[in-house]
């Protein structure tokens, strides 16, 4: 049985799922989840709570989200489909749940590189025998709650952290206040790959966690930042070429896709500000609707994210700005 991959397309380009690659392997997705080759270094893994980000080559691979705590095990049996090599690092994009829940189980299953702190035939150093977890301070912060085995081992505060694995550079990119405080885009430059977290949800409008430190405001500087580093497939437009963005839910996107999204979300941002200028109150401005237009496309009426806690969380995060 042959995967195919019907919710990670990108409607305009053909990508090949992995299964047509992989003779060695039983074929067909690994446990429900959908293995797709964006890049030769670089797949995509559906169906583990979030996307998650593969970059694969000759120093080991680079893990950008885990996933769920419940996939793992099916994370990491499609991560050895892909490549032989172990887990030299796993790159938290943000701290929910679904992103940050199979960290433990791929940190364990990995092994840092370079480790080699035993010289001198001293006792093994424990964290050698992991892959570190890295991400912006603020996760950190928000799982100190959590059991210890999954918390992010490198963690940094300022607005690029960079790394050079399996011959590209890899970018690091803190966007400040934007889903939560502690977002990160994993951009991968030679794969030319942007990894963009729940800053970017196709299947829905962005969700804003004003407790945890998110912003309207930071959520559209957020998604500027990404269509600043994409570029899009010009001026050949036939080809199907481009920066690939890797959404944390939902389908592939190219920059036009995110231009499309940034559009959506600030014209919503502007429409609730001028209700705001106009002295409404939060009950009149949901009922002003100001997401018309784009409510059958990513609203919600039920579930986590519903429309009516986006406008709340735009309302608030403005209201909190002026004071
Ligand atoms: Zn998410």
């Amino acid at each position: 049985m042959v995967a195919v991959c019907t919710t990670l397309w990108l409607p305009h380009r053909s990508f090949e799922p992995l299964s047509a690659a992989a003779p060695q392997s039983a074929g067909g997705p690994s446990n429900g989840l959908e293995i797709l080759e964006v890049r030769p270094s670089f797949f995509v893994i559906a169906g583990a709570g979030a996307n998650v980000g593969v970059q694969v080559g000759d120093d080991g691979v680079v893990v950008v989200d885990a996933g769920s705590a419940a996939s793992a095990p099916a994370v990491l049996t499609a991560i050895k489909r892909i490549s032989s090599k172990p887990i030299r690092y796993v790159i938290d994009t943000g701290p929910d749940a679904d992103h940050v829940g199979g960290n433990e189980a791929l940190s364990k299953a990995g092994e840092k590189l370079f480790g080699g702190s035993n010289f001198g035939g001293g006792a093994p150093n424990a964290a050698d025998s992991v892959a570190p977890i890295l991400s912006a301070e603020g996760v950190l912060r928000h799982l100190a709650t959590s059991p210890a085995g999954g918390w992010p081992t490198e963690v940094f505060h300022y607005s690029r952290k960079y790394m050079y694995l399996n011959g590209e550079a890899i970018e690091v990119l803190h966007q400040p206040a934007a889903h939560t405080d502690s977002d990160v885009l994993a951009f991968f430059r030679r794969s030319d790959v942007v990894v963009a977290g729940d800053v970017l949800d196709t299947r829905q409008f962005p969700v804003i966690d004003v407790e945890r430190g998110g912003s309207i405001q930071g959520e559209i500087a957020a998604l500027n930042r990404l269509v600043d580093l994409a570029v899009p497939s010009v001026p050949v437009v036939t080809r199907e070429a481009g920066t690939i963005v890797v959404p944390g839910h939902g389908h592939l996107c190219d920059q036009y896709d995110v231009v499309e999204y940034r559009d959506m979300v600030t014209i919503i941002r502007d429409r609730v500000r001028d209700l705001i200028k106009a002295g409404r109150s939060l009950t009149e401005v949901k009922a002003a609707q100001p997401a018309k237009g784009y409510m059958g496309r990513y609203g919600n009426q039920g579930g986590a994210w519903t429309t009516d806690r986006f406008i709340e969380a735009i309302y608030r995060s403005l209201a909190r700005e002026k004071s």
